[in-house]
């Protein structure tokens, strides 16, 4: 087992109480190697922490179990319910933190039973640093760098799961495919890093122009999409519209731009016969559209443009 250190912060108030029997006796409890290797073959988060919470029950009949890793990684996990006595871990391995573990259980701790828990979380610690790691490469994976939001597999993802939600559940979804108007010009004139600063600011106001439940992604190079759930044909061009007008307003001169930014809109809404990609298809077309009448403008998918 690798070298394990967490500190054993202040938690069960009460005095230790002498040992108690574990809920499980040891021929049912899986022995410490057993926990080891299955927890070893978990890559993900919530499978390996909901593993983890399984073994808890069985070593120490816990109630609840919360685990919160650090701001970058964004990850929390809670298992079954509060209780009144919690042990609390600082979770590290060599030296890089992991994040905070509570145990949670109505009765008391013992000693013996915090000394269980800790060899238990030793057998975490390993598999939890690899787990932890794997989902900064899938963030990673499905965050744009320059703008810092999702970039196209996470809307292929998303729309995927939207597009389910409607089937099943109803409602409507739409989307806006937005494009930079002459973009390369930005870049030709002041030089592709203005462009891409100009791509930053573009992605802030168009942001704070939709609605909190408006999800933006960079679809590729000058091209983004806003993903409108629950939001019909006409709720779809209002929001558009906010957006275009936002960008056209936007001042721009303090990256050196004399001239307004502006985006074209082509937005489309979910029918029955969609898949994800008709629908993006049809915005898409929607945006050609757009930019052929003069650009500046929303155009909304119709039968004429399919
Ligand atoms: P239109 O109004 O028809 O959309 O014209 P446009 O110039 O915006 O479109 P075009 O497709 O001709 O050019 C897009 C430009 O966007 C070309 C490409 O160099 C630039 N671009 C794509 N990705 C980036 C990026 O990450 N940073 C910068 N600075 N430029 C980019
Ligand atoms: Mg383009
Ligand atoms: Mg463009």
């Amino acid at each position: 087992m690798p070298h394990q250190q967490f500190a054993h912060a202040a938690i069960d108030r009460r005095p230790p109480i002498p040992a108690e029997p574990l809920p499980m006796t040891s021929s049912t409890a899986p022995s410490e190697l057993e926990v080891l290797q299955a927890l070893h073959r978990e890559l993900e988060c919530d499978a390996l922490l909901t593993h983890f919470a399984q073994y808890s029950v069985q070593w120490l009949g816990i109630d609840g179990l919360h685990y919160g890793s650090d701001a970058a990684t964004h990850f929390e996990f809670d298992w079954g319910r509060k209780a009144r006595h919690a042990l609390e871990y600082r979770l590290s391995l060599e030296e890089q933190p992991l994040g905070q573990l509570q145990l949670r259980r109505s009765r008391a701790f013992t000693e013996a039973e915090a000394q269980q828990a800790e060899s238990l979380i030793g057998a975490l610690l390993f598999p939890l640093s690899n787990a932890l790691r794997y989902r900064r490469a899938m963030l990673g994976a499905l965050t744009d760098a320059l703008t810092g939001i999702g970039n196209r597999n996470a809307l292929e993802l998303t729309l995927d799961r939207e597009v389910g939600i409607v089937r099943r559940h109803g409602g409507h979804t739409s989307v806006a495919l937005i494009d930079a108007d002459h973009f390369k010009k930005i870049n030709d004139t002041h030089g592709h890093l203005t462009g891409d600063r100009v791509l930053k600011t573009l992605t802030k106001v168009i942001n704070a122009a939709a609605r909190k439940t408006d999800l933006l992604f960079r679809y590729g190079g000058e091209e983004f999409v806003l993903l409108l759930d629950n939001t019909d044909d006409d709720g779809a061009a209002v929001i558009a519209e906010r957006i275009r007008s936002a960008v056209a307003d936007a001042d721009f001169s303090g990256l050196g731009l004399e001239s307004a930014v502006t985006v074209s809109l082509g937005i489309a809404t979910l029918t029955d016969s969609d898949s994800a990609e008709s629908l993006l298809a049809r915005a898409d077309r929607a945006l050609y559209a757009a930019k052929a009448a003069g650009r500046n403008r929303v155009q909304a998918a119709s039968e004429s443009l399919d």
